[in-house]
């Protein structure tokens, strides 16, 4: 876009698109936030993203601001300000999040900045990690009969403690890859029975996704595989095989129980 308005120029409003990139894999964006990419002046993008995506916006300024648990994090009001900035000046601003934008990605609050300062917004929605650990593994998160039920968690509250329940006959578990072990202890005291199956997949969907079966007993023993990588846990009924199929083992790099996509 053009900064250099002249003065007898109607202002633009700029708006903010939210748009769910998808779990990784540039393609697996939807056509819908493809498009927005097409329109953007500016993108601010997490850094769970593939920059691949970036050959779709070329005419866009891509800033990055990402949070990652163990990285260094730009704090949430200075993204806010910088949407708030950017949407302020006339720009088509899209907000790039990883897998979808309404789970676990702080939307809320970036919402409720713009609304108050009566920025137009839309969110797009995008392929959530938990169901990108379902289709990377073909494992099915509900089941006809006894998997009538999922839930989406994030392991860590607020304060940074980690809590699980038994809400749903299947429970997929965020940013819980580093406290596999405190997961299994909470799970068991949850109800969950010691020989629940357990999937762990770490970036799923990506050419290197490892995906390792286990039970909420034996879950601790995941802890290496997917040491530093994002990985979702589902455990319960969609954690199981379909038809007795294992995991896939034919990844060079991947460790035994390990799948590609
Ligand atoms: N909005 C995102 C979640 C952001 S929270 C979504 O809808 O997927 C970040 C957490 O998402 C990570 O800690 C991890 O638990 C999960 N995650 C993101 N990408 C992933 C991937 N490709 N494979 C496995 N887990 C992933």
């Amino acid at each position: 876009m053009n900064d250099e308005r002249r003065a007898d120029e109607p202002r633009v409003a700029g708006r903010v698109i939210f748009v769910g990139a998808g779990p990784g894999a540039a393609d697996l964006i939807t056509l819908r936030g493809l498009h927005a990419l097409q329109q953007a002046d500016v993108v601010l993008h997490d850094a769970l993203i593939d920059l691949a995506l970036r050959r779709h916006a070329p005419q866009a300024q891509w800033i990055p601001v990402g949070k990652r648990g163990y990285c260094a994090s730009a704090a949430q009001t200075e993204i806010n300000a910088q949407l708030l900035r950017h949407a302020a000046r006339g720009a088509v601003v899209v907000r790039l999040k990883g897998g979808d934008p309404s789970v676990f990605g702080r939307l809320e609050e970036e919402l409720e900045a713009l609304h108050a300062a009566g920025i137009t917004t839309e969110v797009v929605p995008g392929v959530t990690a938990a169901l990108a650990a379902a289709a990377g593994t073909q494992r099915p998160l509900t089941r006809r009969g006894s998997g009538r039920s999922v839930a989406l968690s994030t392991a860590v509250t607020r304060d940074g403690e980690l809590a699980a329940g038994r809400r749903a006959d299947t429970e997929v578990f965020y940013m819980a890859g580093r406290k596999l072990t405190e997961l299994s202890r909470r799970l068991l005291a949850a109800g969950w029975p010691a020989d629940t199956p357990v999937l762990v997949v770490s970036r799923a969907l990506w050419p290197d996704q490892i995906a390792s079966e286990h039970t909420v007993a034996s879950l601790p023993s995941a802890s290496v595989l997917h040491a530093g990588r994002p990985a979702v846990v589902t455990v319960g009924v969609g954690a199981g095989a379909v038809g007795g199929m294992p995991l896939r083992a034919d990844r060079p790099q991947a460790a035994p129980r390990s799948i590609g996509p």
